[in-house]
């Protein structure tokens, strides 16, 4: 069942070429959503990282894909990175913004300010030998999590991976770094999701 998942990645702005060669290397073939009727012909999306407020306005633009978007991110797996996680979050600080809210989660958008705009970090996770190499680049940071959301990795004493039910997000770019953990487990969840259903 899961070797037939078809797997999308918004394609509206941002990393999402990045995602579509990692998922490459694991011999996954997603395909690039650029319109609401797109979402119709998968199973899982990636909302990659980039500039939130240029996702959201493109998405709000372009027909009803803001309405279809929120619809599938309430029913189907999705991975959100960077501003992907921005996006899937139920509540955005500094400032305000409207997100998707599959994800019982606060960010705080550029919140670790410039000395991280683009730098490199260890950080601590469940899996593997418990570390994870970290690009962050403007990254938000997790300021709350509600009881539903497992937290997977964190930086900092931060959450910076994070989980609830089908819905996955990080504040850091997997896509830019060799370590395919993220996917991996995005995609073993899903299955435990879809056998659990
Ligand atoms: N700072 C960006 C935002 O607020 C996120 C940066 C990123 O995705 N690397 O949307």
């Amino acid at each position: 069942m899961i070797s037939s998942l078809s797997i999308g990645v918004l394609a509206l702005q941002g990393s999402y070429d990045a995602h579509l060669q990692s998922l490459k290397k694991l011999s996954i073939v997603a395909r690039l959503i650029h319109r609401p009727e797109h979402l119709a012909t998968i199973d899982a999306l990636i909302i990659p990282g980039g500039e939130s407020t240029a996702m959201l306005e493109l998405l709000k633009k372009t027909g009803s894909f803001w309405e279809e978007l929120q619809q599938f991110v309430h029913k189907k797996p999705c991975l959100g990175t960077c501003a992907g996680a921005i996006l899937l979050a139920s509540n955005v600080e500094n400032p305000a913004q409207d997100c998707l809210g599959s994800l019982d989660i606060t960010v705080k958008r550029n919140a670790y300010g410039r000395q991280l705009q683009s730098s490199i970090h260890s950080g601590k996770c469940k899996y593997d030998d418990g570390s994870i190499e970290l690009v962050f680049i403007r990254a938000p940071k997790i300021v709350r999590i509600g009881p539903a959301v497992e937290v997977l990795a964190e930086h900092d004493g931060s959450p910076i991976w994070v989980k609830q039910g089908q819905t996955m997000a990080t504040t850091f770019h997997p896509e830019l770094t060799l370590n395919k953990i993220v996917y991996k487990k995005w995609i073993e969840n899903i299955k435990h999701e879809i056998s659990n259903f």
